[in-house]
């Protein structure tokens, strides 16, 4: 029996591993190995590690935790059941385990634009987030992609990084004339000619090719299509969801079931590796203090 089951390994749930083990809890962290910024060479915007591959930076966190009662287990979990204060969690090679707190550090995944040489390019010159990239595209010419209306907001706040910014609509004719007469004022150039494909070396791309066979030089792409749950087991432990897709949380990380604590990207708020790690740090303090008074005699 664990004091705490922690699902997911990346800074939510690594940081949280670091205060339960500090309080001298038993805990296990799954992790699949998959985390979110996976395409990405450098994580950006985090004091005392800007920059860094985030890689090293989980490897770091991960020999940081070896002084504590901390077991990581790479491994996927398939499922996870509450009943009468007790998580019952499965492995993918069936193995059980159980424990008094849950805490779901799971992650999410983006929704790509579906183009031609995307994936290759995406975290190296393709990006969704301003504050993650947009300094390092400081002046550059930026593309931002988005189909009907989905891409007016972002290709605004880009202009915050550059003067030259183009919204590609992608074949779509949905902007309203007041967004064409806000996007003319704010200079951003507007494309709605179909893309056939990116195209670019080593992951940095070079031109966007239309459908008219016009190719556009562009130095960077940025989007926002929005993100899924990487894991359905917020969802099959009966967890409250907001309209945008995350797990609603209450004060200090607790979902709406007992026991049950989530933090990182799966979570309401930012989605930035620094507030994964300090919503990790909340919910391993909350945990440990439910876990004390439950103790108490
Ligand atoms: C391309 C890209 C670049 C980014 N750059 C930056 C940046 O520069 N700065 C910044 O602050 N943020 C950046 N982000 C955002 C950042 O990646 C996230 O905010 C951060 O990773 C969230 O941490 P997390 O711990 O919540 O989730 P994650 O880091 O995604 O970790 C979740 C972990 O849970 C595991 N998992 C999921 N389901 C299961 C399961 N069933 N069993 C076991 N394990 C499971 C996954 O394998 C994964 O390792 C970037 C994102 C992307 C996509």
């Amino acid at each position: 029996m664990y004091d705490v089951i922690i699902i997911g390994g990346g800074p939510a749930g690594l940081n949280a591993a670091m205060l339960l083990g500090r309080s001298r809890r038993k805990v296990i962290v799954f992790d699949s190995g998959e985390p979110r910024n996976r395409w990405s060479q450098s994580m950006n915007g985090f004091l005392s590690s800007d920059g860094v591959n985030p890689r090293e930076f989980i490897q770091k966190g991960r020999a940081e935790l070896a002084k504590y009662n901390i077991e990581l287990a790479d491994i996927k979990v398939e499922s996870a059941t509450y009943s009468k204060g007790e998580f019952v969690v499965n492995d993918e090679h069936g193995k059980v385990y159980r424990s008094r707190k849950l805490l779901l550090a799971t992650g999410l995944k983006d929704t790509l634009p579906e183009l031609e040489g995307v994936e290759e390019m995406y975290g190296k010159s393709v990006h969704h987030c301003p504050y993650c990239d947009g300094w390092e595209n400081r002046d550059k010419a930026i593309a931002v992609y988005g189909p009907e209306r989905k891409g007016v907001g972002q290709a605004l706040a880009m202009k915050n990084w550059s003067d030259n910014v183009t919204l590609y609509t992608d074949g779509t004719d949905s902007l309203r004339q007041l967004d064409l007469e806000l996007l003319e004022r704010n200079e951003v150039k507007v494309v709605k000619e179909k893309i056939t494909r990116l195209e670019g070396e080593d992951g940095m791309l070079q031109h966007i090719v239309l459908g008219n066979g016009e190719k556009r030089p562009q130095q960077a792409l940025f989007f926002s299509l929005g993100t899924k749950q990487q894991s359905p087991l917020g969802e099959e432990l009966g967890c409250e969801f907001t309209s945008k897709g995350v797990i609603k949380t209450r004060r200090q990380q607790h979902s709406n079931i007992p026991g049950l604590f989530v933090a990182g990207d799966a979570a309401r708020d930012m989605q930035m590796v620094v507030v994964a790690a300090a919503e990790g740090a909340k919910a391993g303090v909350a945990i440990n203090m439910e876990l004390q008074e439950e103790d108490r005699k």
